[in-house]
């Protein structure tokens, strides 16, 4: 099972719901691998990797071919393998677009390795840009991860249109499998009313879990670690290891 994370707004909480995810997911008995489709790497260093001392990146699989066996590492954690970047990657999208067959390069670098794991999750970069169309290309199916902010559902009919092409022409298959209110703050009405507007505008396909806004959320990240691991208490890492509860379910 791919998972692509997704949503061409930055800032959205796509990082960290890919690492809160990878990491409970592991610790769930998956055995996981999260592919950092993002140049700015932050899925990367988020599990404590130094990005300028990797040895292979994504970039290396998609635009030097390198086997896909020789750009994954060992997280550290029982069950989770990375496919780690860092901004090498950011040259990839131009170089890309010259490609043969550059909708499915990931796709296909991906297949050696796919049965070895349970759920391989895919942290996009914030564009609609050809990584992310990659991305779509090998998922079964994606998570959105929405703001309760203003604007929420700015963007989200140009993304859906993505998917759309996305199934028409390059997979049949891919599924949304849910959007993910993020940052929510419940004492506020914004936020109330934000999330009844995306429950209404994905039409049951809201996860049930809402990730709160939490400190606790920001400050894993410098400790190399996920909320669950830093925090596993706090509101949001209760929150993220329910979410991973939710999908397994889902896909049970
Ligand atoms: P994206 O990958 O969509 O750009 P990130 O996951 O990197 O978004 O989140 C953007 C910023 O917001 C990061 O600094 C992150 O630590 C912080 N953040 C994400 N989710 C939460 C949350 N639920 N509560 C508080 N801060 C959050
Ligand atoms: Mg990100």
């Amino acid at each position: 099972m791919v998972i692509a994370i997704c949503n061409q707004k930055g800032g959205v909480g796509k990082t960290t719901t890919a690492i809160s995810l990878a990491v409970s997911l592991a610790k769930e008995g998956q055995r996981v691998l999260i592919i950092d489709l993002d140049p700015q790497g932050n899925a990367t260093s988020g599990l404590g990797f130094d990005k300028s001392e990797l040895r292979a990146t994504s970039y290396d699989l998609l635009i030097n071919e390198l086997p896909i066996r020789d750009c994954i590492v060992d997280s550290g954690r029982e069950n989770l393998d990375v496919l780690p970047t860092n901004i090498n990657l950011a040259g990839a999208e131009l170089e890309l677009v010259s490609a043969v067959s550059r909708e499915t390069i990931l796709k296909r670098s991906l297949a050696p390795v796919q049965k070895d794991y349970d759920i391989i999750l895919i942290d996009c970069p914030p564009s609609l840009g050809l990584l992310t169309i990659n991305a779509l290309t090998v998922s079964d199916s994606l998570i959105i991860p929405v703001q309760a902010e203003y604007y929420a559902l700015e963007g989200l009919s140009q993304l859906l249109d993505t998917v759309s092409k996305v199934k028409k022409i390059l997979n049949p298959d891919i599924e949304i499998l849910g959007a993910l209110i993020t940052m929510y703050d419940r004492r506020t009405n914004l936020a109330t009313e934000v999330a009844s507007e995306l429950r209404n505008f994905f039409q049951g396909k809201c996860f049930e879990t809402t990730i709160p806004r939490n400190v606790r959320i920001s400050e894993a990240p410098s400790h190399g670690q996920a909320i669950v691991e830093y925090e596993p208490y706090s509101r949001g890492g209760v929150a993220y290891k329910s979410l991973a509860k939710e999908i397994l379910n889902k896909l049970a």
